[in-house]
């Protein structure tokens, strides 16, 4: 599970992991962007509370992780979670879907808020694979993701009134699960500062030390 403020580099990190062992990026925030562009009823619901900055409602956030995380499901080999949970009440019922021992670790990725500013108003995201861009480091060819091909924009959230909020929602709701995971053994505090492929090289390490519970 990775943790931290809007901009730490939660996304870009996860996905990293994820092909790196070839598991599944369980993202929240991914899910309901997808949901909202299709138009699904849950999609244009959560897309009002996230266009404003605010939580979408627990009820629907749990509803979706817990049909994607359901036992004997595709994720059996496991996933990295990014943006769940982000309240007290999710990290319970997170407990209550994977089971007490279901996870092997949570990863607070640290980075100070002047730099997620930065960071945040000049993010740009590929609309179709939601890979991360910055205006000081665009795509090579006229905002067209590299990856894939699709268009390269700015987030409906990452205006200036949805940043400031969503900060203040981490301040007040998320910050409460540090100390959850750290109550439980399983925090581990990383900086989120620098080159991605150094922080990448931190996670690995963190990463690598976790006792493997399915070794062969
Ligand atoms: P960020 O962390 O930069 O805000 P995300 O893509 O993780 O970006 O989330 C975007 C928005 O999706 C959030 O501001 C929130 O409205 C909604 N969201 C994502 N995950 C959750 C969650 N676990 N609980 C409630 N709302 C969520
Ligand atoms: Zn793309």
């Amino acid at each position: 599970m990775l943790l931290g403020k809007q901009g730490a580099g939660k996304g870009t990190q996860a996905a990293r992991l994820a092909e790196h062992f070839g598991i599944a990026h369980v993202s929240t925030g991914d899910m309901f962007r997808t949901m909202a562009a299709i138009g699904t009823a849950h999609g244009l619901e959560a897309k009002r509370y996230m266009d404003e900055g605010d939580l979408v409602p627990d009820e629907l956030v749990i509803g979706v992780v817990e049909e994607c995380l359901a036992p004997g499901g595709p994720l059996g080999d496991g996933f990295v979670l990014d943006g769940f949970p982000r309240n007290l009440h999710q990290a319970q019922e997170l407990d209550r879907v994977i089971g007490d021992h279901g996870l092997d670790v949570a990863i607070d990725l640290e980075v100070p808020r002047a730099i997620v500013l930065d960071r945040l108003a000049g993010r740009r995201v590929c609309e179709n694979c939601q890979r991360v861009y910055h205006v000081n480091m665009p795509p090579s060819v006229n905002w067209t993701c590299d990856t894939c091909g699709g268009h390269v924009v700015q987030r409906d959230d990452d205006t200036e009134e949805a940043i400031d909020r969503r900060l203040e929602v981490y301040e007040e709701q998320t910050v409460p699960i540090i100390d959850y995971y750290r109550e439980r053994g399983l925090l581990v505090q990383v900086s989120g500062v620098g080159e991605g492929d150094d922080v990448f090289e931190r996670l690995m390490k963190v990463v690598d030390a976790i006792p493997c519970r399915t070794k062969s």
